[in-house]
């Protein structure tokens, strides 16, 4: 088991596979791109199945969830899905995309065993998609939406992040598409994790704000804590039900406490929290020649350290080096 000092158990392994991606958004990086990793700093196909092997093997992870920067943009996603499927105890699988690729592979996915995809989409209008990703890419996110639905990747779930003065008019209006489909839409809250460090609190939409933008429209009904278990979005029933929808508070409402996540990112280090300031490299000690044991060993220190919580409303807070899209989102 992965368990810290604090009780918390790790069952949810978030795997980065790539810090490049084909948007620029303006919460999560600039707009001439990253300093990417190199060819060699990455984990190959083959070295990220070990460790998820091992992590589902050894220290009881139920659920892999493949992210990044944009994991559509790794050739092997499809092999790396098909060989987790196959492991056992059989995790559950999802991925965090921006949807572009996915019209064309969605179906390859939930061939190889791929059970769903949390898309993100922050507006419905393309002018506005343009303004917040700099690119010109919003009909092919909904293709991909409509590709995942058709391919049977379901619940299909939506992320959104909401900007002032650019989408966050558009609250409504987004959860109110994603119930005429289906979707499960969550709101995250803009958090420091931009590689230009331009987050700024006093410009943050906050939880409240969205949940006032919403109440304009729609009769929301708080689910009880117990039904959120470790699920960092709180979640509202919305006009009675069935529809509902979720908002991530990791600023101003934080959910640390019943955190059950652990990440790899895709150079093959270990973070127990998406804010933490260390790491735990696994790569090197994978390349010298550890064995399972030993790299299970390494992954149970590093979480044995995580820390209460990320702290971000704190006055001494300090955003980590590596941005959300370096980290995996
Ligand atoms: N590229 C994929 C995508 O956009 O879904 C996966 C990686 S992305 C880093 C994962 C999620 O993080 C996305 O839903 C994105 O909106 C969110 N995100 C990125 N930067 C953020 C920030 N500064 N605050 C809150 N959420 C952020
Ligand atoms: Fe790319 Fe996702 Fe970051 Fe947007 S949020 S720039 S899609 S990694």
């Amino acid at each position: 088991m992965l368990l810290d000092t604090f009780g918390r158990q790790a069952v949810d392994l978030r795997v980065s596979l790539t810090d490049r991606c084909n948007l620029r958004c303006t919460y999560c990086m600039p707009e001439e791109g990253l300093q990417w990793l190199g060819k060699s700093d990455l984990l190959t196909d083959e070295e990220i199945v070990r460790l998820v092997t091992l992590a589902v093997h050894d220290l009881g992870m139920r659920e892999v969830r493949f992210t990044g920067g944009e994991p559509l943009l790794r050739p092997g996603l499809v092999s790396i899905v098909a060989a987790c499927a196959q492991l056992a105890p059989r995790p559950e699988l999802s991925l965090t995309t921006n949807g572009i690729g996915l019209a064309r592979t969605a179906k390859a996915l939930r061939e190889a065993g791929l059970d769903r995809v949390n898309v993100s989409l922050d507006t419905l209008d393309p002018e506005t998609f343009h303004t917040l990703t700099r690119r010109s890419r919003h009909q092919d996110v909904l293709d991909g939406l409509a590709a995942a639905e058709s391919a049977g990747l379901l619940p299909v779930k939506l992320n959104a992040v909401l900007m002032r003065g650019v989408n966050d008019h558009e609250a409504a209006d987004l959860l109110g598409w994603c119930l005429e489909r289906g979707y499960q839409l969550r709101f995250i809250e803009q958090m420091p994790l931009d590689a230009q460090h331009g987050w700024d609190r006093s410009q943050m939409i906050t939880a409240e704000e969205i949940l006032e933008r919403l109440r304009t429209r729609f009769d929301l009904t708080p689910e009880t804590t117990a039904e959120r278990g470790a699920a960092p979005a709180e979640r509202w029933l919305v006009d009675g039900g069935p529809g509902s929808v979720g908002v991530i508070a990791s600023v101003t409402r934080p959910f640390c406490r019943a955190c059950d996540r652990t990440r790899l990112t895709a150079d093959g280090q270990v973070r127990n929290c998406l804010f933490a300031t260390g790491e735990t490299d696994l790569r090197t000690a994978l390349r010298s020649g550890a064995s399972d044991a030993e790299l299970a060993a390494l992954w149970r220190a590093a979480m044995w350290g995580k820390k209460a919580g990320a702290g971000i409303d704190d006055p001494e807070f300090h955003q980590p080096d590596r941005p959300m899209s370096a980290i995996g989102g």
